[in-house]
């Protein structure tokens, strides 16, 4: 029920316009994994990247491969290669790169590989088993890489794609041949991170920002919102300045007459953070002025209203003036933003997921399938149970003895006849629910090839592997006290709501027998 329902109606209007009682569209919704207060909140911290600032992925992907491709080329990649394409659907968060055998894998929060791809070929399941049996990630950190951000899905497919050439057409390498597929992989990761670095990248973002960029027009009011409910804000960046000042011109400069320069908006502003080491390092703080250069020594605590390159957090920490479980921080880097933050300081995290508007209608168009899904993998333990019930009554029958059963008073002329005819019996009933559970298996295979289909044609679901989280909607669970698609869909939350999560019970307390 609104908070305004009951309410006449041009006061109702009065209200919404002061944005107390907007409903939240279903996508734009905030979810809750740990309770959280958000009064007792007096700072709220803010990544640039993917959190205040998003991208159009399909505009970035294009570009990041095609200036890690330049790359590869200089460094003697064959110039076949420059065809390769982007393919916005194929790298999604949370997958895992084995590099030494060139596959793409899905895990789930187990660590179990449900899913695999050598390059963009799905690897079939015997495979798939071989690999990645008992293999866990734990136990060879160096050979897999994880994909924790959006930044990191072009190099996953373009890695995909030369793996395919390597695969199928090693010869575009010539005399010395292809690389192995861990050294691609790493010729890929060092080139797009100095596409990242040395400009050439950003130079083309920065020159046509419109198509890389979408605008939330109502970042400007949800940052408003937060102020004047005396929220103090700070933006913490890896960014560095200039790259920060423009994109945030762009994404939040005009938006409210009130603020004349998007640092308005922020008390303290960090640019080349360096997270995650900002969390665990003691780097100075150097002030910059907006021109990007110096101001005066590198500094201990950050001042309000200046601009900061580096620090770290305990820095930052002291010069906020409260406890580390009243910051809340929002970015989009599970790891680099929130496992981090979390673990270090003690923040209180909100993570940014714009997939999961994406997952959000696939559910709800999808809703009676999902529910069939669930019914049916119900129904496919309970047949497996009573299979394995009737298997091991089966092995005692097949023991029993007519000598035996005349010892407990049957007639040894009917002994052998009623053993034969249980065991018929018995097999019957097992091979009647051997055919059910093949039949129920199958439309259940159907069903969730139709779902999967829908959340990603390459890897089903962003945050599910099959009836668990994947390892990605995993660590979101563990380490996200909150999380949500935008942060303008915090303008649908009053600035004093408490967070409940709905979460806090073990498979063992509900099972009580009466
Ligand atoms: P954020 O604002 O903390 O999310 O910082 C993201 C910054 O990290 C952006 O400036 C990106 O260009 C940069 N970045 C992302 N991936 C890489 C990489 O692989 N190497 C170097 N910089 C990166
Ligand atoms: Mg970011």
């Amino acid at each position: 029920m609104s908070l305004a329902s009951g309410l006449p109606t041009p006061i109702r209007k009065l209200l919404s316009e002061a944005e107390l009682v907007l409903e939240a569209p279903y996508t734009r919704r905030i979810f809750t994994n740990r309770d959280l207060a958000f009064d007792r909140i007096p700072v709220i911290g803010f990544d640039m990247d993917y959190t205040l600032a998003m991208y159009r992925q399909d505009e970035l992907e294009a570009l990041s491969i095609r200036c890690t491709l330049d790359k590869l080329l200089e460094r003697g990649y064959p110039e076949a290669l420059r065809d390769i394409k982007s393919d916005p659907a194929f790298a999604i968060r949370g997958l895992v790169v084995d590099k030494k055998f060139g596959n793409i894998i899905k895990m789930d929060r187990h660590g179990y590989v449900g899913r695999a791809y050598h390059g963009k070929h799905l690897l079939p399941k015997p495979e798939r088993k071989a690999l990645y049996r008992s293999q866990r990630l734990g136990t060879e950190r160096e050979r897999f890489a994880p994909v924790d951000t959006l930044f990191a899905l072009p190099e996953v497919t373009l890695f995909a794609e030369v793996v395919d050439w390597i695969d199928h057409r090693p010869e575009v390498w010539g005399g010395a041949g292809p690389p192995s597929y861990a050294q691609a992989w790493s010729d890929v990761r060092e080139c797009i991170d100095k596409a990242h670095q040395d400009g050439s990248l950003k130079d083309l973002i920065q020159a046509d920002i419109g198509r890389y960029f979408h605008i939330d027009p109502e970042l400007g009011s949800t940052l408003h919102k937060f102020r004047s409910a005396g929220k103090k804000l700070f933006l913490l960046t890896n960014s560095l300045l200039p790259y920060t000042e423009h994109v945030m011109r762009y994404v939040l400069g005009g938006q409210l007459a009130a603020y004349d320069d998007w640092r308005d908006y922020f008390d303290w502003v960090i640019v080349g953070a360096c997270k995650p080491s900002f969390f665990t390092g003691t780097a100075p703080f150097q002030e910059l002025d907006i021109a990007d250069r110096p101001i005066g020594k590198p500094v201990a605590e950050p001042r309000r209203g200046r601009i900061y390159l580096g620090g770290n957090q305990l820095g930052l920490q002291a010069a906020l003036g409260v406890h580390g479980d009243e910051v809340l921080y929002v970015g989009d880097h599970i790891y680099g933003d929130i496992v981090k933050s979390k673990k270090s300081s003690g923040w209180r995290t909100v993570l940014i997921v714009e997939d999961l508007e994406h997952e959000l209608d696939v559910r709800r168009d999808r809703h009676i399938t999902l529910k069939e899904i669930e019914h049916l993998t119900s129904l496919r333990i309970s047949l497996a149970d009573d299979i394995s019930a009737q298997r091991y009554l089966s092995r005692l029958l097949a023991r029993m003895s007519p000598e035996e059963l005349a010892q407990k008073g049957v007639a040894a002329s009917e002994a052998e006849h009623m053993l034969v005819d249980t065991r018929a019996q018995v097999r019957k009933r097992f091979d009647r629910l051997r055919r059910y559970e093949e039949e129920v298996a199958d439309t259940l295979e159907r069903r969730i090839a139709d779902v999967d289909e829908a959340f990603n044609p390459y890897w089903g679901s962003v945050f599910a592997a099959r009836r668990d989280a994947s390892r990605f909607g995993a660590q979101v669970e563990s380490y996200a006290c909150l999380y949500t698609s935008r942060v303008t869909n915090f303008r649908y939350a009053s600035p004093t709501k408490y967070f409940h999560s709905p979460h806090g019970s073990m498979p063992h307390w509900h099972s009580i027998v009466k």
